[in-house]
């Protein structure tokens, strides 16, 4: 389907809820700083907004994408032809009541750890070096030192595409490593209640130094990318195996492996969707070759479906016969 620009931009204009912009270049709204143009791009401003959008676009039965800060997705190089909205202005309130954190999903998982701290509340410190907002967080399950996302969270209001705006009881969120029921349904989150525990400070704080101090010596922080490029092969760890098959500065145009931890790929400048895909398939493939373990990507890829190397994960994999044994 092609979304119609003009008339889908004057209506989403017409409800006032918000910038509604035209061909916006998405690698503005990713780590990677890699990504061509959204169709039509949405800053609603409020909850509201995001719900009247959602409705909105479901009713015109149009592609939609939601994007928080972009720190685990690759978006294609030829964009995406949806209307992409973004929870980066909408769903930003906080409110602590007790031990419990209740936030929308567009605040930044950094930025809940410091209310956390500042409220004395332990638990999410884990959480510290992972960019990106709560939403994304809630999606991927994401996850550190330990501990995820699965462990802190206590409900979640969705917008269901079925059933409308609704409270999910974590349990039904179904977190696993890297993964929720959220890849698998129709479901927007909009806000989320943590539950932590009372804590000391100074413990609290010193937590938090330990997990930073951490990320900055194993991993490239200061590099554009878009954290773990494959999920781990438990019980291996994905930077241990792809360090061993000496990929470590391998590169595709400006897409190269990090010197720092392997399992990162890292944009020197005009990489493109494309470049990294061309890379992660060398990776795995020489993975399999080597040592027959099959990686997973832990990162989304936001594009078209099929067509060249721009294809979905399993049409790329299962295309070089490698991911023919995968359960
Ligand atoms: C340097 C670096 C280090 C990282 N380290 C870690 C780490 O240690 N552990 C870890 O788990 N991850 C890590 N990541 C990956 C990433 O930060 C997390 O997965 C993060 O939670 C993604 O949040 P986001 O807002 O950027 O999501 P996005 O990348 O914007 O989106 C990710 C997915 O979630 C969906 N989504 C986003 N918001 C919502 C919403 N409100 N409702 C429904 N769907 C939504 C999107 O459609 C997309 O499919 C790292 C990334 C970087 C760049």
């Amino acid at each position: 389907m092609t979304v119609a620009v003009e008339p889908v931009t004057d209506a989403l204009r017409s409800m006032q809820i918000g910038e509604v912009k035209i061909g916006e270049p998405l690698s503005r709204h990713t780590s990677f700083r890699i990504g061509g143009p959204a169709s039509v791009f949405v800053e609603p401003d409020t909850l509201n907004g995001v719900v009247q959008v959602l409705d909105w676009v479901k009713h015109q039965a149009l592609p939609y994408f939601i994007i928080g800060q972009g720190t685990n997705i690759l978006v294609s190089d030829r964009g995406v032809d949806a209307v992409v909205i973004s929870t980066a202005r909408g769903l930003k309130t906080v409110a602590v009541e007790s031990r419990f954190i209740r936030s929308g999903s567009g605040v930044l998982l950094t930025r809940l750890c410091r209310i956390a701290e500042r409220a004395e509340l332990t638990g999410l410190e884990f959480a510290i070096s992972i960019p990106g907002t709560l939403g994304g967080a809630l999606v991927m399950n994401a996850g550190a030192h330990g501990s995820a996302m699965v462990h802190v969270v206590d409900e979640v209001l969705v917008w269901d595409a079925v059933a409308g705006v609704r409270t999910i009881a974590a349990t039904d969120v179904e977190f696993q490593y890297r993964q929720s029921r959220f890849m698998h349904h129709p479901w927007i989150a909009l806000e989320a209640t943590l539950s932590l525990m009372p804590g000391v400070k100074a413990d609290i704080q010193e937590k938090m130094r330990r997990n930073m101090d951490y990320r900055k010596r194993s991993q490239p922080v200061g590099e554009p990318n878009a954290g773990s490029i494959f999920k781990n092969p438990v019980p291996d760890y994905a930077g241990q195996v792809i360090e061993a098959i000496g990929a470590k500065g391998w590169h595709s145009g400006d897409a190269v492996v990090s010197d720092l931890h392997a399992n990162f790929i890292v944009n020197h400048g005009e990489a493109r969707a494309v470049d990294v895909l061309e890379l992660m398939r060398r990776i795995r493939r020489e993975v399999y070759r080597v040592y027959g373990i099959v990686l997973k990507p832990e990162i989304r890829w936001i594009g078209p479906n099929e067509g060249g190397a721009e294809t979905t994960w399993e049409n790329l994999w299962y295309a070089e016969g490698v991911g023919l044994t995968e359960p």
